[in-house]
C-alpha cells in the first residue's frame, strides 16, 4: 500500500493521477451544424493548427485514395502526444483511429499485425487474450501505435529496444498513392527509414510487432542517495530489466524504480492523492527558494519516504497515468556519458541555482538499425527535463541544452528542441539514406510542415 507521503513525492513526477482523455481527438473532427473542421492542439498546448481537412479514413484502401486526393501538407496524427510541432498543418489532418485493433496473430512466432491507430493502453488487453505482451512500454500508454513508432517511443532497459526496434514488418501508404509493405528482405530500405519516419515518408497502416509471453512485472520505488545512482547506474541496469530512476533537483536524493517480472500476486496501491501535488509543488518551490537551510528540509522529506510496490500484468505496471501538464525536452545520449550529463545537469542547476523542482528522468535503452531513431547504432542513456505547464520551460530549457550537445546527444523527435538539419544530419549515420527514401517516395514533399523541413532540411 502506497503511503500519502510517497504518494505526494510521485506526484512532483511528471503527473501521477487520474486518467485524462487525450485533448486532441481523432475522429471526424467537423463542427456540427457547420461542418468546419475544428481545430487541433497537442496534449502539452504547445502546438496547434486549423487544418483545412480532416481525414478518418476507415478502411487502408480508403488510406491511399484519401492521400492521393488530400490537400497538402499532409500530416497523420496519432494521439497528439508529442511536445514538437510535428503535426500541425494547414492542409490536412490524417487520423488513423478508424483503423485499430488487431490483424493477422501468429502464435508460434509470438508476432502480431496492430492496425497503426491502436493506442497503447487498449492494445495491452488485446494482446494479452491472445497469449502475447509487447515486451516494454512507455512512461504512458495514451499514444497511438503509428505516432508511438514515428518518434521511436521508448521505456527503459538495458538490454531492451524502443518500439521501432520490435517490429518485424510494416505497411506504408506513401503520399503517391502506392501501398508498400516492408520488412528486412522486402523494400528493406522503406522498412529501415519508415521504423522512424516523423510522419514525413507517409502513413503507416499496419505494424507487425514482435511480442513475447504475457509476464507479470513488480515495481519498487524507493529513495536512494542520486550520487549512488549515478555511480552505479550502468550496473544496477544491468542487474534490473527495466530500471530508472528520477533526479530531484536540488536535493540528494533520486528516486529509484525497478522493475522486475514475477510471480508474485497481483497487489495495485491505492491512487495517489491528487491533492497532495499542489500541496508538495508549492512547497518544494519554497523550500528550494530559502536557500541551503530549506534544501536540508527538502532532502529530510524525500529521504525519509517509504518505498512502495505495484504488482499487475505488465501492461498495468510498466504504462503509468500522467495528468499533470507539462514541457519536456529529452536528449538520448551514449549509454556510457549518461551519468556524467546528468551530473553536469544537476550541478549546473544547483551552482546556478535555476529555481526548478521538476525531477528529470533517467534511462537506458538498447541500440537499434532504424535509420533515425534516437538509438541508431548506439546503446543510449536518455534524460528528460521537465517544467510545469504554466510556467515558463524556456529559461531552464536553453540553459541545459547545450550540456546535452556536448555530450552528443540525440534529441527526442517528439519532444522540444531547438536543432535544424545542419546539426541533426551529423549525428545520424544513415541520414543521407533517409532522405535519400523520402525524396523518392514524396518527391514534391507533400508530407512535409514547417517543423518538418526544419528538422530534416528537406
Ligand atoms: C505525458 C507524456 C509521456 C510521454 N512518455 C514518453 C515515454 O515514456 N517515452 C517516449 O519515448 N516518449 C514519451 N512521450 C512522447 C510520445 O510518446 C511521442 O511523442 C509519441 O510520438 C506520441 O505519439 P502520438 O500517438 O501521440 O503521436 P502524435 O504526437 O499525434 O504524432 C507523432 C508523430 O507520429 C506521426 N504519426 C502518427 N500516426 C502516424 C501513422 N499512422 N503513420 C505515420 N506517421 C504517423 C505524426 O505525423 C507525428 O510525426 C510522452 C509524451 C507525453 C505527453
Amino acid at each position: 500500500m502506497q503511503s500519502a507521503a510517497a504518494g505526494a513525492a510521485l506526484a512532483t513526477l511528471p503527473g501521477c493521477g487520474d486518467p485524462t482523455p487525450p485533448l486532441a481527438q481523432g475522429g471526424p473532427g467537423y463542427a456540427p451544424g457547420s461542418g468546419a473542421p475544428l481545430p487541433w492542439r497537442n496534449w502539452a498546448g504547445t502546438a496547434w493548427c486549423q487544418p483545412e481537412q480532416r481525414a478518418a479514413p476507415q478502411s487502408e484502401s480508403e488510406v491511399v485514395d484519401l492521400l492521393a486526393s488530400a490537400t497538402a501538407p499532409v500530416r497523420p496524427v496519432g494521439a497528439g502526444h508529442s511536445f514538437s510541432p510535428l503535426v500541425p498543418t494547414d492542409g490536412t489532418l490524417f487520423s488513423l483511429d478508424g483503423l485499430n485493433g488487431l490483424g493477422e496473430v501468429d502464435d508460434r512466432a509470438l508476432t502480431a499485425w496492430v492496425w497503426a491507430g491502436t493506442r497503447l493502453g487498449p492494445l495491452g488487453p488485446m494482446l494479452e487474450a491472445r497469449g502475447q505482451a509487447m515486451p516494454n512500454l512507455p512512461d504512458i500508454d495514451y499514444q497511438a501505435l503509428g505516432g508511438a513508432l514515428a518518434t521511436s517511443t521508448h521505456g527503459t532497459g538495458a538490454a531492451l529496444g524502443s518500439i521501432s526496434d520490435g517490429v518485424d514488418g510494416l505497411v506504408l501508404a506513401t503520399a503517391t498513392g502506392e501501398l508498400i509493405e516492408c520488412d528486412r528482405s522486402r523494400n528493406a530500405a522503406v522498412f529501415h527509414a519508415a521504423r522512424c519516419s516523423l510522419g514525413a515518408l507517409g502513413v503507416v497502416t499496419r505494424v507487425k510487432l514482435r511480442n513475447r509471453r504475457p509476464f507479470r512485472a513488480r515495481e519498487t520505488t524507493r529513495m536512494v542517495p542520486v550520487d549512488e545512482l549515478l555511480d552505479e547506474a550502468p550496473a544496477r541496469a544491468a542487474a534490473v530489466p527495466f530500471w530508472e530512476f528520477y533526479a530531484f533537483p536540488h536535493a540528494s536524493v533520486g528516486m529509484e524504480i525497478a522493475t522486475v517480472e514475477t510471480d508474485a500476486p497481483v497487489e495495485i496501491p491505492e491512487e495517489e492523492d491528487l491533492n497532495a501535488l499542489g500541496e508538495m509543488r508549492d512547497l518544494a518551490v519554497r523550500l528550494v527558494q530559502a536557500g541551503r537551510p530549506g534544501v536540508a528540509v527538502l532532502d529530510a522529506i524525500l529521504g525519509g519516504l517509504p518505498s512502495s510496490e505495484r504488482t499487475d500484468t505488465s501492461h498495468r505496471v510498466l504504462a503509468h497515468t500522467r495528468v499533470e501538464r507539462f514541457h519536456e525536452m529529452e536528449y538520448t545520449v551514449p549509454a556510457e556519458a549518461g551519468p556524467a550529463c546528468l551530473r553536469e545537469i544537476l550541478d549546473t542547476i544547483r551552482a546556478e541555482k535555476i529555481p526548478i523542482i521538476f525531477p528529470i528522468e533517467f534511462r537506458y535503452i538498447r541500440r537499434d538499425d532504424a535509420w533515425l531513431s534516437m538509438f541508431s547504432n548506439r546503446d543510449g542513456a536518455s534524460i528528460s527535463i521537465h517544467q510545469f505547464h504554466d510556467l515558463d520551460y524556456r529559461p531552464y530549457f536553453e540553459r541545459i541544452e547545450p550540456i546535452f550537445w556536448k555530450y552528443d546527444g540525440r534529441p527526442h523527435w517528439g519532444k522540444l528542441h531547438t536543432l535544424d538539419a545542419s546539426r541533426l544530419a551529423t549525428l545520424y549515420p544513415h541520414w543521407g539514406e533517409f532522405e535519400a527514401v523520402r525524396e523518392a517516395l514524396d518527391p514534391s514533399g507533400r508530407m512535409l510542415n514547417a517543423h518538418l523541413r526544419q528538422v530534416l532540411g528537406a
